[in-house]
């Protein structure tokens, strides 16, 4: 785990346009007829910067354009558009400092998902991460998670996709240690951009109290939780926050959320070859999940191997058969796709392969990007 930066979003310019509340952007409009405020809440929701927002007098997108606060929280260091078309990642960088973020857009026939970062870095250390042998640079405000749900839904809209209908949070960074940001942010994004909380996805490698308190709040989101391994030794070997948090305590509060929610929680489970692949495995996952009944699901994938974790992937045919297993003991699995492979993006750890200012090098997301809805 190795820190870069520790300093808070946009501390050394202020809020981004994203940041801003509706008193702020009043604020901004002060002078103007009281209608102005909704033209450019609408305008920022659909992704437009203020050059872009033609229903204003040119006098007022100019001076909007040159108010700091207006100012993007990113722009695009890199794009790379892969699987004939149908997936993009972005490399995003801080306008206030040299954090980087990284999104990626993924086409399905019937949505279009957007996998999003909460935090630029991590702390967690997964082994297998790309992101987690970067180690953390900053917390992401609240609109630096909204500002990149709106880029990629516009780029869903310009590319012709459609409408963006799913957002995991798979991206960098754990969720849950970032927790007031992102349910900030998802609430916004509910409310500004009309999107459903059920299409937002929280995961999680096991942060216990976030657990605890998303199962209280009103917020219709899925849980997904980076699960992986199904005893302690193996797992704390590969996630090292399951020391602080047990396998006894990350069930006990999984039993929690399904009963007061009755939500489904999905488990990623990415698949190493000879690791966690075998029959033994599955019938230690099954027995781990029992409790939890109709209520678990997995998501298997296989590894996507690291600079820093060179364990191979499970070939197909141990994954389908590790699938058959959990199935005859009762247990619901989906076999995702590796989407994003290509663009270094693939679920588990996307490796972004851009240099830092300190030299480290940029990897991607952490979890699997394999959203309940089968994203
Ligand atoms: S898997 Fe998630 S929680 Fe773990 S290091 Fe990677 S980004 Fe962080």
């Amino acid at each position: 785990m190795r820190p870069l930066t520790r300093e808070e979003p946009g501390a050394r310019q202020g809020p981004s346009r994203y940041d801003l509340s509706g008193d702020e952007l009043a604020a901004l409009l002060e002078g103007e007829p009281s209608y102005r405020l909704e033209q450019v809440r609408r305008a920022l929701a659909a992704g437009l910067s203020p050059e872009e927002i033609t229903v204003l007098p040119k006098c007022l997108r100019q001076r909007l354009a040159e108010t700091p606060a207006m100012r993007p929280a990113f722009v695009v260091a890199t794009e790379s558009p892969t699987e004939r078309g149908a997936t993009v990642k972005w490399l995003l960088k801080a306008t206030s400092d040299r954090a980087r973020v990284e999104v990626v857009l993924m086409r399905y026939p019937a949505r279009v998902t957007a996998c999003v970062s909460s935090q630029a870095g991590c702390a967690m250390a997964c082994s297998f991460c790309a992101t987690g042998q970067m180690g953390f640079c900053r917390q992401l405000s609240s609109g630096e998670i909204l500002e990149q749900v709106v880029r990629a839904a516009r780029a869903a809209r310009d590319k012709g996709w459609g409408r963006l209908s799913n957002v995991v949070f798979m991206g960098m960074g754990e969720p849950m240690a970032n927790y007031g940001s992102v349910v900030s942010a998802v609430h916004r994004a509910h409310d500004d951009l009309s999107l459903a909380a059920r299409a937002f996805t929280i995961s999680t490698v096991g942060i216990v109290p976030g657990i605890r308190r998303l199962a209280a709040e009103p917020l219709q989101v899925n849980l997904a939780v980076s699960l992986h391994a199904a005893n302690d030794d193996l797992r704390s070997s590969i996630v090292p926050i399951n020391r602080r948090y047990p396998l006894f305590r990350l069930m006990a509060a999984c039993l929690e959320y399904a009963e007061r929610t009755r939500r489904r929680i999905f488990f990623e489970w990415a698949l190493i070859a000879g690791t966690n692949d075998r029959g033994e495995d599955a019938a230690e996952l099954a027995r781990l999940l029992a409790p939890l009944g109709g209520l678990a699901h997995v998501n298997l994938i296989p590894l996507n191997p690291t600079p820093g974790f060179l364990a191979r992937g499970s070939d197909r045919e141990t994954v389908r058969a590790f699938r058959d297993r959990l199935a005859s003991l009762g247990l619901n699995a989906t076999i995702r796709d590796t989407r994003g492979r290509s663009v270094g993006g693939a679920c588990g750890q996307l490796a972004g392969g851009a240099q830092l200012a300190g030299g480290a090098q940029l990897a991607g997301a952490a979890q699997l990007a394999a959203s309940p809805k089968g994203a």
